[in-house]
């Protein structure tokens, strides 16, 4: 049986990508011993897949599996979401005996090369539904039988919100109740608007964080960045805006060096 250990993100566009450049150079910048694995679909653009070349070992193209299931998703506004069932692509990565998966839209801000010491399935609680995990980051195994059961699962009893966090909480559905050890503290999957809504806990706690996730419509790649105009210093005065200095981090992340590959 193969050892390797992979972290693994996913774009089925080129503002994805964006995104994905940063999860890679994020984990390389904190020295990552574990293989970098982006999928794509075949849509993304060369130019997309040429950037994502120069930060991941691999870069993997996977078919878009819609889940089509319109109504539930409209209801959550966010139409656009049916793709991120092809995350569930991530179990046919058989070459590796465990992986990460990080969403395109997190920030690593340490070495995080612990999580492996986790057994599928660990995530972080939701922060909308502490009962459900949030499928941002999570833990897991792949293996060509578990695909095909989370894809049979999906087809039966389809998703509560139209997307993979829904289908992958039904799927592992003990995960709220049955084995602590498979909750990731929190400080892996900081939600960006957790900071607003639970200020006194983030100044608590909010040092130890590890990943931030910009979950939500608005993604950093959505706002505009001026590399020259935007020096440390402004953000630093806006010391409670903290939310600005992750998508600050996000930006430099997005424009600094490329870190020497271990190939
Ligand atoms: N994703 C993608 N293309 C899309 C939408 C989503 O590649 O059009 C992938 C991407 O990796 C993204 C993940 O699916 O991070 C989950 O979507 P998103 O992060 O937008 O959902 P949220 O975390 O805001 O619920
Ligand atoms: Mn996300």
């Amino acid at each position: 049986m193969t050892e390797a250990q992979a972290f693994v993100t996913l774009a089925t566009t080129d503002a994805y990508c964006m995104g994905c450049i940063v999860v890679g150079k994020s984990l390389r910048r904190h020295g990552t011993s574990k293989k970098l694995v982006v999928m794509v679909s075949p849509n993304v653009s060369r130019v997309g897949r040429l950037a994502l070349d120069d930060v991941f070992d691999e870069v993997v193209v996977v078919d878009v599996l819609d889940s089509r299931d319109k109504a539930h998703l409209t209801w959550l506004g966010r139409p656009e979401l049916g793709v991120t069932f092809t995350k569930l692509h991530c179990w046919t990565l058989t070459h590796f005996s465990k992986c990460v998966f990080l969403d395109a839209d997190t920030l690593v801000l340490c070495n995080v090369d612990e999580l492996f010491e986790y057994e599928e399935l660990s995530a972080a609680p939701d922060p909308g539904w502490p009962d459900c995990f949030n499928s941002g980051v999570f833990v897991f195994r792949p293996s060509l039988n578990t695909h095909t059961q989370i894809l049979e699962h999906a087809a039966q009893h389809g998703s509560f919100d139209g997307g993979d966090q829904g289908v992958l909480n039904t799927f592992f559905s003990d995960w709220a109740v049955k084995d602590i050890r498979k909750h990731l503290p929190f400080v892996y999957n900081l939600t960006a608007s957790a900071v607003y809504t639970h200020l006194p806990a983030f100044q608590q706690y909010g040092h130890h964080a590890k990943i931030v996730h910009f979950l939500g419509g608005i993604k950093p790649w959505h706002h505009s960045y001026n590399p020259q105009a935007a020096s440390e210093s402004s953000f630093r005065d806006s010391s409670k805006n903290f939310a600005a200095q992750f998508m600050h981090l996000w930006w430099a992340e997005y424009y600094s060096q490329n870190q020497q590959q271990v190939k």
